[in-house]
């Protein structure tokens, strides 16, 4: 019999996470599948930081470190901040984790009660919801238009908000849209937290180096919601080290304090040789990685004008990260080969079996009208996928 805690059986499992693994299945069925579904470069690890990481290994960096991270790289990770963002944090205001991942995990686990709500403004990075509901706090989904790129006005967070309200996330560059917020609509998104100060901002800024227009903007720049604002980042993305898995904080000492007593009772810190490397990638300068940068910009430009092609791909221009986000409503109700297509779960699904493109539902990120589609692949992979799409969809 099934002796599962609900909390897990009411949990949904990542689902780019499983598309992946789908795609990887049907691969060693010997399947020619493209896989547009993870949101993880293509490239390698720069030499530079690979280099780093053998050479701390050389050094016997073996034993446990620090859980909130070697004191070098929060000192790393300070100067990051004020370099990149003109964010001042000191050491004691940061704290490393398993990836951005688990930094989220630990930010949810310290700051929610049961019953505290969460604004989510939708479409919203797939874990985010989950991670709320498995720390007992309650996701609040604000829908926004394609017409406003996907973003959440001052008047919806306005309305959204309720005497429960802990916290709002989201991440910008956003995963999956795409959008930026910039300095203005940050500013008034914050204008109505100053009606409400005991809500509290996680900045999923992740992807900060992949935006394509520049001006990247902190909501912790605010000197007015500094306090209240946990940065988030990490290395996966700019850095191509997914696997490397290493993200951090920025925040309150008190915040800081309380995701570090956490982490030391699950994990304790993280990889040392990992740690390590990612010292010698956030002190180099982000010029370094930016000719990947530069050819995802390039890969934007094609996908957007191939999907253009399709008939019902209704796209936004997305400023950064390196995802589309089409709203794909046009096919719903119809039958194509046989199969009929009610939502994105269902178009996701028939691209897959008959383009043989792994894409992600819109549904994981809250938005179901839409399907992601990572251009994290080479600009061949791309051109095919599409031509294949096109197809199967003709
Ligand atoms: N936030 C966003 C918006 C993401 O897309 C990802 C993707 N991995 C993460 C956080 C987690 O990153 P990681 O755990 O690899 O640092
Ligand atoms: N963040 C990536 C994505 O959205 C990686 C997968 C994951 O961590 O869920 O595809």
């Amino acid at each position: 019999m099934n002796q599962l805690s609900d909390r897990v059986k009411n949990l949904s499992t990542s689902a780019t996470l499983a598309m992946a693994a789908k795609a990887r299945e049907l691969r060693t069925e010997g399947k020619d599948i493209i896989g547009l579904s993870l949101g993880e470069p293509d490239f390698n690890t720069p030499d530079f930081i690979k280099n780093a990481a053998i050479e701390a290994i050389n050094q016997d960096y073996n034993s446990y470190t620090p859980v909130d991270g070697y004191l070098e790289l929060k000192n790393a990770i300070a100067t990051k901040f004020k370099r990149d963002n003109n964010l001042t944090y000191k050491p004691s205001q940061i704290a490393v984790s398993t990836g951005a991942k688990q930094a989220l995990f630990n930010i949810a686990s310290v700051m929610l009660n049961e019953g505290d709500e969460v604004i989510l403004p939708c479409p919203y990075w797939v874990s985010y919801n989950d991670i709320v509901k498995l720390n007992e706090g309650v996701p609040v989904e604000v829908k926004t238009s394609i017409e406003n790129d996907f973003k959440m006005t001052a008047e919806q967070l306005e309305a959204a908000i309720t005497p429960k309200t802990k916290m709002i996330w989201y991440s910008s560059p956003c995963n999956p849209s795409g959008s930026v917020y910039s300095e203005g609509e940050l500013r008034a998104l914050a204008d109505v937290l100053q009606k409400h100060p005991n809500i509290y901002v996680l900045s999923d800024e992740i992807y900060e180096h992949i935006n394509f227009e520049g001006g990247h903007f902190s909501m912790a720049q605010f000197d007015d919601m500094y306090d209240r604002t946990i940065t988030v980042n990490g290395v996966s993305k700019a850095f191509a080290m997914t696997g490397w898995r290493i993200g951090y904080i920025g925040a309150a000492e008190w915040i800081v304090k309380a995701c570090t007593k956490v982490q030391g009772q699950v994990t304790s810190g993280a990889n040392c040789i990992a740690q390590r490397a990612v010292i010698t990638a956030l002190e180099a300068s982000p010029s370094k990685v930016k000719y990947m940068i530069d050819e995802f910009k390039e890969r934007r430009q094609l996908i957007l004008k191939l999907l253009n092609g399709i008939e019902g791909f209704k796209t936004n221009e997305p400023e950064g990260a390196f995802y589309v986000f089409p709203n794909v409503s046009f096919y719903f109700g119809k039958t194509i080969k046989g199969k009929t297509i009610n939502n994105a779960t269902d178009f996701s699904l028939f691209l897959l079996e008959e383009a043989l493109v792994a894409t992600v539902t819109g549904e994981a990120f809250g938005n179901p009208d839409c399907i992601r589609i990572s251009y994290a692949a080479s600009q061949n992979d791309i051109i095919e996928a599409i031509k294949r799409i096109k197809l199967a969809l003709a």
